[in-house]
């Protein structure tokens, strides 16, 4: 899945595929300090979201907490959006990288 913007089918697609992609997709690997801080930012329509999840030491915790996040907003975006936000919708995928210097940004 390496378009940069993700639409609303794609993005429902992730909760069928492995755990970890729903938040290498959709949040931003912050993670610092040579694997003793794992933080992870929602990505998840960024203009209303950018919930952090900090754990030092233990990556799974913070990987769980930002994923159980994000299949919230997934399962909110199911039940609640219309037609047309469905349609209209869109998120950057974090997968995607910058041709230009290889960095990721949201
Ligand atoms: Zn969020």
């Amino acid at each position: 899945m390496l378009k940069e913007y993700l639409s609303f089918e794609d993005v429902t697609k992730l909760l069928d595929s492995a755990p970890s992609s729903v938040e290498n997709v959709l949040a931003q690997d912050c993670s610092e300090d040579f694997g003793r801080v794992f933080r992870f930012v929602c990505a998840f329509s960024p203009h209303v979201c950018k919930q952090e999840f900090k754990e030092y030491r233990f990556e799974s915790i913070a990987r769980q907490g930002i994923r159980t996040h994000l299949k919230s907003h997934i399962n909110d975006a199911k039940a609640n959006y219309s037609e047309e936000e469905k349609k209209t919708f869109s998120t950057r995928n974090q997968l995607f990288k910058s041709s230009k210097n290889g960095k990721i940004y949201l």
